[in-house]
């Protein structure tokens, strides 16, 4: 008997399941011929009232050539930020939303019921066209406590000096092999001080990172602003829940209102990777509104020097930008672009967001090929002495003297360089090495260190003293 017993309750639960579980499940189907690449396609779908869960699944042919980027966006609207709930671009083909809960890239809280929007937006077409499918399930369950974000920390010490970190990196979030605890476990294995994280297109990850807050790794929020076809940008130093928009044409001149929601937040717009493919520079938005250039991305390579030629030819025409290296890291270790290679050293009033923002804004950081290498760089003129970022105080004729002193550069070359061209060149044989060089106070507009292997392999990098 209390076998079955056992049984009814089963199937008493069974039924309660089913009728606290309602799943429905609309397809939606299109075609995409070549010429329509890099267009917005917004799908939209209706959320009944009491919607718990959203799955959307996305098909499509060619997947050898055809790239379908998806997003989503709820009720609240498509044309802002306000309604954006995700964004996995081409690294995935399904994702959910709860209440509580999201894919990785997307956004947990409050189903609003109403119209949502699919967005896809192809970045490649084969010849034959994209045909594409979305099969969007609508769940309904019981309510739970929706998702709150947690912030950050903004603040680790208030002690002035030297921090080490990355400016740029992937993790599941978007386009990385990584999640988030693997990435900060290896941030603290290589004793950088701070990370700012850098998905593509989504603030997802910065909603989190109060999970991981430690007193010796600094977590700074940011985006890397992607779009395929006019070059990605990372904006550094946002709040938790800034999103900056990426549908937008250098035609359309709305990259300065983009520009000043991220200054709005304390934070810097730096162009990334500008000669992406081939040598072609792939950035298509006026440098002109930008505060910095990543001018080493990963390992050291052909592509690395054309940056940093363009961004010295803007500093021959007295365009002042920062230089940055950062690894934009997408796997763990064991591929070129490691957590950590390069890295930006910056000179900040603390271990906190705004002061490492505002170091690097001032220009008083150097980039350094791991975390082995390290530089002090300064000028003495007239009883005066200045580092990166710095000017000297007045104008005037006669001799000043360079001070470098640099370690972990083993059989190098450093060469100081000025707006004319090479001033001077030292062979670094020894680990630590100090150097001191007198040049004429007026023969450049701003000097600056690079060090290299004999292989011209980048070893460090400075921004510029200004004279
Ligand atoms: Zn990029
Ligand atoms: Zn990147």
């Amino acid at each position: 008997m209390k076998k079955y017993i056992g049984l009814f309750t089963l199937f008493q639960c069974l039924v309660f399941f089913a009728a606290a579980q309602d799943s429905s499940t609309v397809v939606k189907k299109g075609y995409i011929p070549t010429a329509r690449i890099f267009e917005l396609l917004y799908v939209p779908f209706d959320v009944p009232a009491g919607t718990t869960e959203i799955r959307v699944k996305e098909s499509y042919d060619q997947m050898n050539v055809n790239v379908l980027n998806m997003g989503v966006y709820d009720s609240k609207g498509d044309q802002g930020i306000t309604g954006f709930r995700g964004w996995s671009g081409g690294a995935k083909k399904e994702f959910f939303i709860t209440e509580v809960a999201a894919s990785t890239g997307y956004i947990a809280g409050k189903i609003t019921p109403g119209t949502w929007n699919v967005l896809v937006y192809p970045s490649g077409i084969a010849p034959a066209g994209l045909n594409w499918m979305l099969e969007i399930t609508l769940i309904s369950g019981r309510h739970q406590k929706t998702f709150t974000a947690r912030p950050a920390a903004r603040q680790i010490n208030a002690v002035p000096g030297w921090y080490r970190g990355d400016l740029h990196m992937h993790s599941l979030h978007s386009d990385g092999r990584r999640t988030v605890e693997e990435l900060v476990a290896e941030a603290k294995e290589k004793k950088l001080d701070y990370i700012i994280s850098t998905e593509h297109n989504t603030n997802a990850a910065n909603l989190n990172w109060g999970k991981y807050n430690s007193g010796n790794l600094l977590i700074i929020n940011g985006e890397e602003v992607t779009s395929t076809r006019y070059g990605h940008w990372n904006a550094i130093g946002l709040d938790t829940k800034t999103l900056i928009d990426w549908r937008y044409a250098p035609a359309d001149h709305v990259i300065g209102k983009q520009i000043e929601k991220v200054h709005h937040d304390g934070g810097l717009a730096i162009i990334n990777h500008p000669f992406y493919d081939k040598g072609d520079k792939t950035f298509k938005f006026d440098e002109q509104e930008f505060d910095g250039i990543e001018i080493w991305n990963g390992e050291w390579n052909a592509l690395n020097a054309i940056a940093l030629k363009w961004w010295d030819d803007l500093l021959r025409k007295g365009i002042r930008k920062i230089a940055i290296g950062a690894s934009d890291t997408h796997k763990s270790s064991g591929s070129p672009n490691n957590l950590g290679s390069p890295q930006t050293v910056i000179y900040a009033q603390g271990l906190a967001k705004d002061a490492i923002l505002e170091g690097l804004k001032r220009g008083k950081a150097y980039i350094a090929a791991t975390h082995n290498v390290a530089l002090q760089f300064t000028l003495e003129y007239a009883g005066k002495t200045v580092g990166m970022g710095e000017q000297l105080p007045e104008n005037g004729t006669g001799k000043a003297i360079v001070h470098l002193t640099v370690t972990g550069c083993k059989n190098t070359v450093m060469t100081l360089i000025g707006n004319k061209g090479t001033m001077a060149s030292r062979k670094i044989p020894a680990d630590t090495e100090t150097i001191h060089l007198t040049i004429d106070r007026d023969s450049s507009s701003y000097i600056r260190i690079e060090i290299r292997k004999e292989d011209q392999a980048m070893v460090a990098l400075t921004n510029p003293v200004w004279l």
